[in-house]
């Protein structure tokens, strides 16, 4: 009876675990390449880090500012080209 209740102890840690890595990888900023990946609409990215990109962006606005950033860097370019 008691081994019964550690387990399921130790099975609900480890759920918990699991939840608290995952609220930390989220808040991690994004990277280079995440960023460009987002840019890029994901096809430099695995579905998971699109995914945690995306749940991040949605929480951080200093990473939305960096994209934004960047796209409108991007445009700036483009309209020199054009001239
Ligand atoms: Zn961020």
């Amino acid at each position: 009876m008691t081994l019964i209740f550690l387990l399921f102890i130790l099975g609900s840690l480890v759920g918990i675990l699991a939840i608290v890595r995952k609220i930390i990888q989220q808040q991690k900023h994004l990277t280079d390449s995440e960023v460009r990946g987002i840019q890029n609409g994901g096809i430099s990215l695995r579905r998971s880090e699109y995914e945690r990109a995306i749940r991040h962006l949605g929480g951080c606005a200093r990473c939305r500012e960096m994209i934004e950033d960047l796209n409108a860097g991007l445009e700036d370019h483009l309209v020199e080209d054009e001239a």
